[in-house]
């Protein structure tokens, strides 16, 4: 058996103790028993929560459905036949096995203390690879019931979490019990009941009972803060008891801007290659040069190097004494009197002060073979100055000069790969680019390449190639995660995978009102996320959702990753992108002014403006020949319109309004493209 002590979660139900937590007596004495049991288990987590259905299963799944997830959740509380008493059933509708041997085991032992046990409603059971037991209320009850299962509950938790049921079960039974320190008879020696013991399961330690909340039905899981977030649809409850408006509060778009600043995690630090996959990265660091250019004393022209006499008068004929390319090696040294032939980028010969342009020579005698020159002379005029033509060590760079600063980001034309380079930095530390998961959702998606013809109803996938494409084109790494059915399940299964391998997932469909639209529900309540908004004022996209859902990174450490769900129709899927995924990319990023860039524009023709709400109107915009940006619509602005898209440069910020803005007027637009001429 594993010698890491299993990781336990006590969670006090109980009305009373959620306000004065001094008024909890059981998690003492559940952690007594745990402590008792020579370092098997260890309490990593407790909590106190009231009487409330949502409130219990909303802390117990936040101990079973993560990465970091226990090996057990004992509750103690709200077992009994109280009004309010809703613990079991509250576990019940989160298990996915039930446990009837636990069940059994408490309730037998505790019926040898006393026959009230049978007021007791324990349940218990598996959520993916947690063990959940829920024990009464009284201290006293709760310890009788915990020690009445401990001695097996480490097998029961290391098969859950994955042991292989082999090995566990190599020995037999008896080595088992002999392992878990249990017979086949157990003693069943609880310590003598009591009014504690009598008066438990429920009613021992004084809950109030009074919450006076409607939650009768036990599946309802809220995982964000209820007076910020609401709820999403329980898809197990059927079309006819979804919500019939949106229960999210309808944000105008810089207030959900301003969450996605807020909750996009900070950008994680890398070190990178300096090579042409740096293009679209931000440093992380200021940089410096670690060498000098030039690194050696070089020449700026084709000539002659010299030694400048004290004078400086460099008039005269003098011998050719070497010959200097550009290329590496050691040269002889110059005397004043002689000179040495130098091309442009070449070390200066040691001793040489200076060089002369060879178009102020001329040659005056050659060697006897007629291959080289003998003799040069040089016509310069007035002063030749120590350093004239020459390109000094570090003076194009200097050794320990800052090159780069900090949240600069690498451009593919800005020339910093070459300053990178010439410096001799062969890596930098950068802000990890994110990798963009995009993910379909519906039954009627179909690849968009499927040979064919549609069946009724089947709708090629756009949005999936149209956004992998957009992340590309923003410097991305994009990662395809196909179709996800409107199946709850698959959602799930899929988005889990989807949270390992990227860092920002973005799905499209789905978040509308239908039954079936399952991405609020998925990320509430099986994968224990925040959603952070989930409806925006503005046409289109108004159904868009931006999550986080906790995750642990690399180093184990608790983090969160952003999930975007975009509306299925392509033209609110591309837009939506660009309005809210693109700023978050950027923040991930670590660029220092997150979004696509924004411009005042000309509109080249009267444009209708929408009486309900602020549209992003999918445009055109090309540069005039009076030096001003102009606007003309793309056309038909419906949100399933995929022409729409076709030349769409900019998505103009058209206000909410009866009429329309007329020709000339400035509006404000979102770049989303390069500009051409007109
Ligand atoms: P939904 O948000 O799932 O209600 O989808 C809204 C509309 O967008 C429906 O007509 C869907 O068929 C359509 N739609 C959803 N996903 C895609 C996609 N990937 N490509 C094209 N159309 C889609
Ligand atoms: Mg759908």
């Amino acid at each position: 058996m594993s010698s890491t002590p299993l990781k336990a979660a006590i969670l006090i139900v109980s009305t009373t103790a959620a306000k004065d937590p001094s008024a909890d007596a059981s998690e003492a004495v559940l952690r007594a028993v745990f402590g008792d049991e020579a370092g098997k288990w260890e309490v990593t987590e407790t909590a106190i929560v009231p009487d409330v259905t949502t409130q219990i299963q909303r802390q117990i799944m936040g101990w079973t459905d993560g990465a970091d997830s226990v090996n057990l959740v004992v509750t103690t509380g709200g077992t009994g036949f109280a009004k309010g008493d809703d613990t079991p059933e509250a576990v019940t509708a989160i298990l996915h096995k039930q446990a009837p041997g636990l069940v059994h085991a408490m309730l037998s032992s505790s019926l040898t203390v006393t026959p009230f046990a049978m007021m007791s409603r324990p349940v218990a059971g598996v959520r993916n690879s947690t063990v959940v037991v829920t024990l009464p209320g009284s201290p006293k009850g709760a310890r009788e019931n915990l020690q009445s299962i401990i001695k097996t509950l480490p097998h029961a938790c290391l098969q859950v979490a994955g042991a292989d049921s082999r090995s566990l079960h190599k020995g037999g039974v008896k080595k088992l019990e002999t392992e878990a320190g249990v017979s086949a008879q157990p003693s069943a020696t609880p310590a003598s009941g009591g009014s504690c013991y009598h008066h438990g399961y429920g009613h021992g330690h004084g809950h109030g009972h009074s919450h006076g909340h409607g939650h009768g039905h036990g599946a309802l899981v809220r995982h964000t803060k209820p007076d910020t977030n609401p709820i999403s649809n329980d898809p197990n409850l059927g079309p006819s008891r979804r919500y019939r408006a949106s229960p999210y509060p309808m944000l105008d778009v810089p207030e959900a801007l301003d969450l996605i600043k807020k909750h996009t995690p900070a950008p994680q630090i890398t070190t990178s290659k300096v090579n042409p996959d740096l293009v679209g990265s931000v440093l992380a660091e200021d940089v410096t040069a670690q060498e000098n250019v030039p690194a050696f004393r070089a020449s700026i022209v084709d000539g002659y190097a010299v030694v400048v006499p004290s004078d400086g008068n460099m008039r005269g004929t003098y011998p050719v004494a070497s010959v200097s390319h550009a290329a590496p090696g050691e040269r002889p040294s110059l005397q004043e009197g002689s000179i040495a032939r130098i091309t442009t980028g070449a070390p200066l010969p040691p001793g040489a002060t200076s060089v002369i342009m060879v178009e102020d020579t001329v040659l005056k005698s050659m060697t006897p073979d007629g291959k080289e020159e003998e003799e040069v002379e040089i016509l310069a005029e007035g002063k030749v100055r120590e350093g004239d033509n020459v390109r000094e060590v570090g003076s194009d760079v200097s050794q320990g000069s800052k090159i780069l600063s900090r949240g600069e980001k690498i451009s593919g034309v800005g020339g910093e790969l070459g300053l990178l380079a010439a410096v001799g930095v062969s890596g930098v530390r950068t802000y990890h680019r994110p990798v963009v998961g995009v993910l379909s959702t519906g039954d009627e998606i179909v690849d968009h390449d499927r040979p064919g013809a549609l069946l009724l109803g089947e709708v090629r996938d756009t949005n999936r190639v149209t956004l992998l494409a957009a992340a590309c084109q923003w410097g991305y790494e994009a990662l395809d995660l196909g179709i996800a059915s409107d199946a709850p399940g698959s959602l799930e299964e899929t988005l889990r995978d989807a949270l390992r391998r990227a860092d920002l997932v973005i799905t499209t469909g789905g978040v509308s009102m239908g039954e079936l639209d399952l991405l609020k529900p998925t990320i509430e309540r099986s994968l224990g996320g925040t959603i952070h908004f989930g409806r925006v004022n503005m046409k289109p996209g108004k159904p868009t959702t931006f999550a986080t859902v906790p995750v642990k990174d690399n180093a184990g450490e608790r983090s969160a990753k952003p999930i975007f769900s975009l509306p299925g129709n392509p033209a609110s899927a591309l837009v939506t992108f660009h309005l809210f995924v693109l700023p978050a990319l950027h923040i991930l990023s670590g660029e220092e002014v997150p979004g696509a860039p924004t411009a005042t524009v000309v509109l080249a023709h009267d444009l209708p403006m929408d009486a309900g709400r602020p549209e992003y109107h999918r445009a055109h915009v090309s540069a005039g020949p009076d030096g001003r940006l102009w606007a003309s619509s793309t056309g038909g602005q419906r949100s399933s319109k995929v022409g729409s898209l076709r030349r769409a440069n900019a998505l103009l910020s058209m206000p909410k309004g009866e009429g329309s803005l007329g020709a000339g007027q400035l509006v404000k637009a979102l770049l989303i493209g390069s500009i051409g001429p007109a």
